[in-house]
């Protein structure tokens, strides 16, 4: 019996290094994207790799779909219904898993389980950390919430792609993701303003990420971004601006939802949204610094500026 293909829907920064790791740990993979161009470009550059001409049409292929899409309404829409092309539900069979690895939020994400366990179709979230990186290693640290049984089914497919963490129930892993760039956005915006401080004051941007790097200021901007994107100003981390503030968004509503009113997460929040804005859609999230270059100095500045 030749193995059960895995459908793939969303082969954007993530999904395409995703679908890689897949097809060269021996998995059958069937592809859908808006961007035809983009799916096309996999199947013909991997074997093992097809594309789908709709939805319906991959759901009723594969036993098992994984989603790597924007964010929770997008996916709900392939999932479920709304979109042109039909949706994986009018062609997914009773005992298929939806396996949601895009940053989604965990209350849409257990409503969207209850439909699914309707049809007879489970559904785990299994969002990832690394970014493009250790997407193309297949490093990622992969944050699975859902019924054990199901993760045990699946754990074989993510260990394709990374270590897998589990999280709890069904939008456990969803939760833990915002939080997480919570963190990392704090993170970020921590060290953005340190560097301009440090310029205005005659302290060598270098100098100051050389020795946060060796303290305990240390983050994984300090280590993986200054130096790599941010001084360069290359801005070209391949993580948008813009999925960063859907993110803080999440865990925002998170806590509001859970009436905690976290003032740290809040400016946060709102920091996100009005870079987000003022860069527009296309921006990476390390160009977070030249936002707050404008804001604090009202000057932007060239390569190295
Ligand atoms: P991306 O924008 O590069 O890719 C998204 C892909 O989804 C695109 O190819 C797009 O054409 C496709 N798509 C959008 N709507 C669709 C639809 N209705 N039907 C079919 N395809 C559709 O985004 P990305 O950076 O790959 O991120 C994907 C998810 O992973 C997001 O939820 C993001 O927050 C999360 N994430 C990203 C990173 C990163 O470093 N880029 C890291 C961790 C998690």
């Amino acid at each position: 019996m030749a193995p059960a293909l895995i459908g793939l829907v969303g082969v954007g920064n993530m999904g395409a290094p995703m679908a890689r790791r897949l097809a060269k740990a021996g998995h059958g993979l069937i592809l859908y994207d808006l961007n035809r161009e983009a799916a096309g470009a996999l199947s013909g550059e991997e074997v093992g790799i097809a594309v789908a001409d709709s939805l319906r049409d991959l759901g009723a292929r594969c036993g098992v779909v994984i989603t790597m899409l924007p964010n929770a309404d997008i996916v709900r829409a392939v999932v479920i219904g709304g979109e042109d092309a039909g949706s994986l539900a009018q062609g997914m069979t009773r005992g298929g898993v939806v396996i949601d690895m895009s940053s989604s939020a965990p209350t849409a994400t257990q409503s969207l389980g209850r439909e699914l366990a309707d049809l007879g179709i489970d559904l785990v979230d299994a969002p990832v950390s690394g970014g493009v990186p250790r997407a193309r290693d297949g490093t990622l640290t992969i944050m699975a919430g859902g019924a054990p049984k199901t993760l045990d089914r699946i754990e074989p497919i993510l260990a394709a792609m990374g270590t897998v963490q589990r999280t709890g129930g069904l939008g456990s892993g969803h939760a833990m993701k915002a939080l997480n760039n919570y963190v990392s956005a704090a993170g970020l915006i921590a060290v953005c303003e340190a560097l301009i401080v440090a310029r205005r004051f005659g302290l060598d941007p270098r100098t100051l990420n050389a020795v946060l790097n060796v303290s305990t200021g240390r983050n994984n901007t300090t280590d993986k971004k200054v130096e790599q994107f941010i001084l360069n100003r290359a801005f070209d981390s391949g993580f948008a601006l813009d999925l960063m503030r859907k993110d803080v968004g999440i865990a925002h509503d998170l806590a509001a939802g859970l009436d905690l009113d976290a003032p740290w997460l809040k400016g946060c929040a709102d920091l996100l949204d009005q870079a987000s804005r003022a860069l527009g859609a296309g921006a990476d999230h390390t160009a977070a610094f030249a936002y707050l270059e404008q804001r604090l100095t009202g000057a932007s500045r060239g390569p190295e500026g």
